[in-house]
């Protein structure tokens, strides 16, 4: 490494962190191997509570923020706290234990009874059902608008209204929306803009940069990478964020990220830029054999050129994630068959592993409704839709085996 020198112990130690790129940050931010016995990797502080030799070390410890305790403090998790609020450019980062678990702290804490929360039409499904099932058990309201249009944003807009939570690339369907414009007329109201960027994670999208207040990761995806574990983060202003580790994490929800699953994470985030590159660019070549392919009604991939929204996505994202959805000409019935069909491809809900995995919302819900009767497709996506989380394969293997699914239609 260029910009480093050399340590007493002989470990290579950044010298001007702040000038480093960013997978560069993403491998070192944070971590000196001269504090840990020049162990190059972190170490795994497995613990649950920390011994004091004194009642006055004790004393100091807890005046020092409570640092008594693992759902308080744990070096592992602070690391990853660290550079992960170090990469997507804010104050402070918080981790939890899955992106659930940070939804869950990041609307509890700020808000309370007789609140307003204006949510984007379209989220991930679960979330919806945080905002229009859990926090209506609370008083508190989320108004769904549609933010393609951020001028939707102000007839929702009432003095009771306290925040702005939106998706983008936006959890089914991909497209994207525009963080810049709908936070200005948001920040005018007064109201926090809170950001959900799951879909690109901080290697190809900062919200913070364009005037959101917290940016909100499901770890579990691109950010881990590696299909192998559940974590959340909240990444922003030092006051909110430290409000939400006080108040939502320490007693409202408890979710503490293990500090494995944080070791687990700083271990994946190393290679979070290489693999966003090459997701990108599976995504890219396989939406446009897409759109080109007969079967093949539709494509939402917002770096295909042809796609209306492509020049917001260009504003905000350096490139595509691995993520889009499509659509057959023959609808549901086609989407079930193009799924069985397939060879190397992965059925399965999750997305942003190295395995590119495949599902069919439409008919996720219809088999939920026979034990959830409530169950039901987000606004904005139709019972066609196909979502594609794009791996780290071979292009050509990707492309063989979406093509031969599609041509036995
Ligand atoms: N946000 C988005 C955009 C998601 O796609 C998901 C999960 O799929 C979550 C949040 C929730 O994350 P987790 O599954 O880690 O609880």
């Amino acid at each position: 490494m260029s910009a480093s020198e050399r340590s007493p112990e002989g470990a290579t130690a950044p010298r001007h962190q702040s000038q480093l790129g960013f997978a560069t940050r993403a491998i070192h931010q944070a971590y000196n191997p001269a504090d840990h016995h020049g162990a190059a990797s972190h170490p795994v502080y497995f613990t649950s509570t920390y011994a004091f030799g004194s009642v006055a070390d004790n004393d100091e410890a807890a005046a020092l923020g409570g640092k008594l305790y693992a759902r308080e403090h744990n070096p592992t998790t602070e690391l990853l706290e660290a550079r992960l609020a170090n990469l997507e450019g804010a104050e402070a980062g918080l981790v939890l234990a899955s992106g659930m678990a940070a939804v869950g702290a990041l609307t509890l804490s700020p808000l309370s009874q007789g609140d307003e929360l204006i949510i984007h039409r379209t989220l991930y499904s679960n979330t919806t059902t945080m905002m229009e099932q859990g926090l209506p058990r609370f008083g508190i309201k989320a108004v769904p608008v549609d933010l393609n249009d951020p001028t939707n944003l102000h007839a929702a807009i009432t003095s009771r209204s306290r925040a702005v939570y939106f998706e983008t690339p936006v959890n089914p369907t991909g497209d994207v929306l525009d963080i810049a414009d709908i936070a200005a007329r948001a920040r005018r109201a007064g109201l926090l803009v809170l950001v959900d960027g799951t879909f690109a994670s901080p290697a190809l999208q900062r919200p913070l940069q364009h005037g959101a207040d917290v940016v909100l990761h499901s770890l579990t995806k691109y950010i881990n990478g590696h299909g192998d574990l559940l974590g959340g983060a909240l990444l922003g202003g030092r006051e909110l964020i430290a409000k939400i580790h006080d108040q939502g994490l320490r007693f409202m929800t408890g979710a503490t990220l293990s500090p494995m699953a944080s070791s687990l994470v700083l271990r994946g985030m190393k290679t979070l830029p290489l693999r966003m590159e090459r997701h990108g660019s599976n995504a890219l070549a396989i939406a446009r054999m897409l759109e080109a392919h007969p079967a093949v009604a539709w494509v939402n991939y917002p770096f295909l050129r042809s796609h209306p929204r492509h020049a917001i996505a260009r504003k905000q994202m350096s490139s595509g994630s691995g993520m889009m959805s499509f659509g057959l000409q023959g609808g549901f019935d086609a989407a079930r068959h193009m799924l069985d069909n397939l060879e190397v491809i992965t059925l399965a809900v999750s997305l942003g592993d190295v395995e590119t995995l495949i599902m069919h919302p439409a008919s996720i819900v219809r088999a939920r409704k026979t034990v959830r009767p409530e169950a039901k497709l987000q606004s904005g996506v139709g019972d066609d839709l196909i979502r594609l989380s794009v791996g780290l394969e071979d292009e050509a293997d990707l492309l063989h085996d979406l093509k031969q699914s599609l041509d036995k239609l």
